[in-house]
Parts: structure tokens; sequence; C-alpha cells
């Protein structure tokens, strides 16, 4: 009894030394059957902004869609992967060039797990002086990996040049990084990169190859709402007449 009092006194000293009210780095909650959504954070322009990734459990190793944006987080992911599910992440493939979808490549190349990108990312990082994956993709790709079949499809220019979405056709999940946003997005974000004129049609193939999904993950929003790339599309629609 007496540890327990003494362990619960430092833990609680703990996180006053470090000031913090404990707000968690890592999130993870599973999205259906072998499919988990993770979440780490970053500031951008003085606030807190999420970054979802997402991982899928398969008999042949674990795949890593895009990294954390936290570079705290590249170790504390794999590790919360293995301690939940005992299997080893062998796969990380990354949507675009931004560091919210690349920053830990280089490191889980590092550990030996197989890094890929389109060629035009890759073009893309080295211009920016982003972190390169080891495999480059020149083309839309299909992998089978374990039970699991999903593909790779570029659908032209929108939030970067070099946008790629992964469309699970079995099970009907759109994985659409930063190109799609969230059903309640005031607008269609950082567009630096982006192309304003293209960016509806590009998402309007998004809508065609992939049709009638149960799940679209989106990058910096809440992605429990199916209505997302319809929304997007609406955004994307406006930006392009106020710049014609
Ligand atoms: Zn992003």
């Amino acid at each position: 009894m007496r540890t327990i009092i003494l362990t619960i006194t430092f833990i609680f000293s703990l996180t006053n030394i470090f000031g913090q009210t404990d707000e968690a780095k890592l999130k993870i909650s599973q999205l259906t059957g072998d499919f988990y959504i993770y979440t780490t954070y970053n500031t951008y322009e003085g606030s807190q902004i999420p970054a979802n990734g997402m991982y899928l459990l398969t008999n042949n190793g674990v795949v890593l869609f895009d990294t954390p944006w936290d570079t705290t987080q590249f170790q504390p992911l794999i590790d919360s992967i293995k301690l939940r599910h005992n299997k080893s992440v062998t796969t990380c493939i990354a949507t675009h060039w931004h560091s919210d979808r690349t920053e830990g490549l280089e490191y889980y190349k590092q550990q030996g797990i197989n890094t890929y990108t389109t060629f035009l990312t890759d073009e893309l990082s080295k211009k920016n002086n982003k972190k390169r994956a080891q495999f480059l993709m020149t083309k839309d790709t299909i992998f089978n990996v374990g039970q699991y079949s999903f593909e790779i499809y570029y659908p032209g220019e929108g939030h970067t040049a070099d946008n790629i979405i992964v469309w699970f056709s079995k099970e009907k999940i759109i994985y659409g990084g930063c190109l799609i946003k969230g059903a309640d997005a005031e607008n269609l974000g950082y567009l630096g990169d982006g192309n304003v004129l293209e960016y509806k049609t590009t998402l309007e193939k998004v809508q065609k190859k992939c049709p009638d999904p149960k799940f679209i993950i989106v990058s910096h929003h809440d992605w429990n709402n199916i209505n997302s790339l319809k929304h997007s599309i609406k955004l994307a629609k406006k930006l392009k007449i106020k710049n014609s």
C-alpha cells in the first residue's frame, strides 16, 4: 500500500515538475477491423493542430499510412503498435511531400521499415529538403500485403502537386490525406503549394474512382463524417470560381 501511495505521489509530482496537463501526444483509435487511426500534434501559426495517419494490421506485418508529424512520436508509435497488437511495422507509405506526412520516413527506413512515396513526391521532397523514402512508385500501384489489397491512386493536383489517396475497394475506405478536408472545414486549408483551379476536378476524380465509401479518412479533421469529400468539392468549386 505504501509503495502505491509513493508511486502515485511520484507520478503526481512528475506531472507538476513538467507543468503539463498531460495532453496525450499520441492517440490511437480503432476505425474498423484491422484499421486504426493514429493522431499526433504540432503547432502551426500558434495553434495546436492534429494530424491523422492510419495503420493496417495484416498477417504480413503492419502497414503505416503517413508518419507522425510530431518528431518525438516516431518510436512511440511503433512501440505502441507492437505492445497493443504484438506486430511490427514493415511498410510505410507517405501521401505527399509535406512534413505532416513524410517527417518520419528516414527514421523508419533506419528501423528496417520499407518506405514508399511516388516518384513525384520524392522530387518535391528533394527540392524542399524533406525526408525521403527508399522505394519510389512511378505509377498508380496495387499493394498486396498479407490478406489485404489496396490501391495507390494519383487523382491530379490539389492540396499539392503530388497528393495521392489510398483506396481499399473491398472495405470501401478512402484514405484521403490532406487532399480531403473535414465535413465542417471552413476552407481547404493551406494552399501555398496547391492548385486552386484543378482542386475540384481532382476531388471529383477521387469520387469517381471510389464509389460508395464507408469511411473517408482526412488529415486534420474529424473522420467520422462521410460528407467530407462532398463538402471539399463544394469548397473547391468556390475556390475555382474565386480564382477564375
Ligand atoms: Zn497536412
